[in-house]
């Protein structure tokens, strides 16, 4: 059971984020227009992620496929009008390619795409299902053998091949910084990854446009440079999960 309290303090964070992410845009000079909050609820059952939805935040982010089901199904339950979902979803962790025909038809955008075998199969499910999907190109900008990700050589050999695959549209890239990295560390590996995206968009004539990096801990840093979605969990999620 969600007691009002609960709604009220997810209410209080959605609110407090959205102030943090305007901050941050304002100090790097940007408009708070340009960058999308994707509410990651990968820490919470489908009742709580509902009532972030409930709040405001419409385009909610989920790491596992099983999950991204479960609040799926949840979500079409609370939701009378079935041509009018409540939010749009976005996978951000991996996809394995025996669950992609079931987890594509509730993807607003496929933010993990992190091989070349997955977007075959990924294409192939689009064309079945006569659907265009927006997708990130999910970059390992540091070459580290413990994240997954294309590598930057592997994303400039390949893309050709990507962008001959129907039914996807290319529309960024997106990247996490390594795991236990500082501010400013993390402020070095997001812009590299924009210097990428700058690159692979002048050799291909793509757009590449999105740009989904930055968490709770170094959104700021991002937004500096040039994140356009920031994928926020923790920070949602205060006083209403304790971490142990
Ligand atoms: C969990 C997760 C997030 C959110 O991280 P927080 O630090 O909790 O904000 C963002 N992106 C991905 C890919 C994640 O798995």
């Amino acid at each position: 059971m969600i007691n009002s309290n609960m709604a009220e303090i997810i209410s209080q964070n959605w609110q407090s984020a959205i102030a943090a992410v305007s901050e941050a845009c304002a100090a790097a000079g940007r408009r708070y227009e340009e960058v999308t909050i994707v509410g990651v609820t990968k820490y919470v059952a489908p009742e709580l992620a509902w009532q972030l939805s409930c709040a405001g935040c419409k385009i909610l982010g989920e790491n596992r496929p099983q999950s991204l089901w479960e609040k799926y199904e949840y979500f079409k339950q609370q939701t009378p009008d079935a041509n009018e979902p409540a939010c749009q979803w976005h996978l951000i962790g991996h996809l394995q390619r025996n669950k992609a025909r079931r987890t594509l038809p509730m993807l607003s955008c496929l933010e993990s795409l992190d091989s070349l075998r997955l977007a075959e199969s990924v294409s192939s499910l689009a064309q079945d299902l006569n659907i265009e999907l927006d997708v990130l190109l999910e970059v390992n900008i540091t070459q580290d053998a413990s994240k997954t990700g294309l590598t930057p050589q592997e994303l400039q050999q390949q893309l050709p091949h990507f962008m001959s695959l129907p039914g996807l549209r290319l529309a960024g890239l997106m990247a996490m910084a390594t795991l236990g990295a500082n501010g400013d560390a993390a402020r070095c590996e997001f812009a590299a990854v924009r210097q990428l995206r700058d690159t692979l968009s002048a050799a291909s004539g793509l757009e590449l446009s999105k740009l989904s990096m930055g968490m709770s801990g170094d959104f700021r840093e991002a937004i500096a440079e040039g994140a356009t979605q920031v994928r926020l969990g923790t920070l949602l999620w205060d006083r209403v999960i304790t971490h142990d």
